[in-house]
């Protein structure tokens, strides 16, 4: 017997006993040293082994180590996806809380920093509100230890099974309210994790069964009633309903460009891209964004009055964006961070850089030339900024004594405009709503000229390519 057929019997062995004390003797038994249990898990590190091992009927997938861990949250913890898929394909408890300090297969995800990894665990029905030993869940684990991403993928969980509810008639009805086929590309949409309006109407452009005004009209009446649902269930989830109204929002007017406008969903990505003549600022995005949230239809919800308490007194094109404070609620992320977002979709860890002005980053070649028709007019005077900094770099100044009374001066002011904010909403018949109605809102947003970005100034470049060499003509 050589020794790598040894090592695999051992972990059969191991696999199916379970008490420390029948694998010490067979260790002796074997003339070897009796490793931690864990170190053997970790060795399973090739799926294909693992698998072999599997499918024996005496190994036992939910076998516990002396620290009460399951292979399954070994695997998590490492961060091991295919290992973790085949686990959980044999039938790994993704609930099994037996760790000694009750940590379960979703924390150690969390822990681990793998989104995909999270996305699994929850999938295979793990509970998010299971607590450890010290009273927290999985998503304060993660965000305990600084694994946002992870976080937000906990906190948007949404399960496909609640969906498809849907997919099946009920009561009466005849047919159901969703046709199963547009289950799957609406579930990608309510799990998606980027809130930009671009992205979600890219995620209905991706998919030809979505790209359809019936389709469309069926989407946005469900996730109307899953938005009810939300706020009408017995832990009211404001954010989830939230979260569900907005989609249907973007969904409602993409049905509106796919049913007025020759150019259809590309001529809405473009609306919403579009920057005002002044700055370059999006605000027709910024507008659609604001009556998303003004139309949300429960009038009481904490959440609505939070959002239009810190919209309401922004000029638009001022920070914070109504995209911004709606994002940092949704997902519980704060725009800023680490990661540079995609000018176009908002994906985070664009890496790309618009090579004339290096101000703006983008995902993609695609993104870049979708955003390059309104950015165009503004890479020139970003240029020159960006030349002006470079002269004359400015420093923060150090707050003086008698710059403190302007501090005050400025909180006292902000004060005063969330207490006039909740004045207006008093006036407004309590419904806080009413103080983001945008007159001008035009339903179909402004016109967008026909460029197309076709035009190859303004190539990509690496954000960390230092090479200052121009590559276009
Ligand atoms: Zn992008
Ligand atoms: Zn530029």
């Amino acid at each position: 017997m050589n020794l790598s057929a040894m090592t695999c019997a051992v972990i059969i062995m191991v696999w199916s006993l379970e008490t420390d004390m029948k694998c010490r003797k067979i260790y002796q038994t074997m003339n070897l040293q009796p490793p931690r249990k864990t170190a053997l898990y970790c060795r399973l590190g090739d799926v294909q082994e693992a698998a072999q091992l599997l499918d024996n009927n005496e190994v036992r997938v939910n076998c516990l180590d002396e620290y009460g861990m399951t292979p399954l949250m070994h695997a998590a913890y490492k961060g091991k996806a295919d290992m973790c898929r085949l686990l959980l394909q044999h039938g790994a408890d993704v609930n099994c809380n037996q760790h000694e300090y009750g940590y379960t297969a979703l924390m150690f995800a969390g822990l681990s920093g793998k989104t995909d990894i999270t996305s699994m665990m929850l999938d295979a029905g793990a509970e998010t509100d299971l607590v450890n030993s010290v009273g927290r869940t999985a998503a304060q684990m993660a965000a305990f230890v600084g694994q946002h991403d992870c976080v937000t993928v906990i906190n948007n969980f949404f399960s496909r099974a609640r969906l498809e509810y849907y997919t099946r008639p009920q009561g009466l009805e005849r047919e159901p309210k969703l046709p199963p086929r547009l289950a799957g590309p609406l579930h990608k949409i309510i799990m998606t994790t980027n809130l930009n309006p671009v992205k979600i109407v890219m995620l209905v452009k991706e998919n030809p069964v979505l790209v359809d005004a019936a389709a469309l009209e069926k989407c946005y009446q469900v996730m109307d009633l899953l938005c009810e649902q939300c706020v009408k269930q017995q832990d009211m989830n404001e954010v989830l309903a939230m979260k569900m109204h907005y989609i249907s929002c973007v969904l409602q007017k993409c049905l509106a460009f796919l049913q007025k406008r020759d150019d259809k969903l590309d001529a809405l990505v473009k609306s919403l891209l579009k920057g005002r003549d002044s700055d370059g600022f999006p605000q027709y995005q910024e507008k659609f964004i604001r009556d998303c949230i003004r139309k949300f239809p429960y009038c009481e919800a904490t959440l609505l009055q939070q959002l239009v308490r810190s919209i309401a007194p922004v000029e638009i094109g001022n920070d914070p964006t109504a995209f911004s404070v709606l994002a940092q609620a949704l997902t519980g992320q704060m725009a800023f961070v680490d990661a540079d977002y995609c000018a176009t979709c908002g994906d985070k860890g664009a890496d790309k850089r618009c090579s004339l002005c290096k101000a703006v980053t983008y995902c993609s070649l695609t993104c870049q030339k979708l955003h390059w028709f309104t950015h165009k007019r503004m890479c020139r005077s970003l240029q020159e900024q960006d030349a002006d900094l470079e002269k004359d770099t400015p420093r923060l100044k150090e707050l003086k004594d008698d710059e403190s009374d302007l501090v005050m001066e400025t909180a006292n002011f902000l004060q005063e405009l969330c207490l006039r904010a909740e004045e207006k909403v008093a006036a407004a018949g309590g419904c806080p709503a009413e103080l983001l109605a945008c007159p001008s809102t035009s339903a179909e947003g402004p016109s967008c000229n026909q460029d197309g970005g076709r035009n190859n100034r303004g190539v990509l470049n690496d954000a960390d390519d230092d090479d200052d060499v121009e590559r276009h003509g």
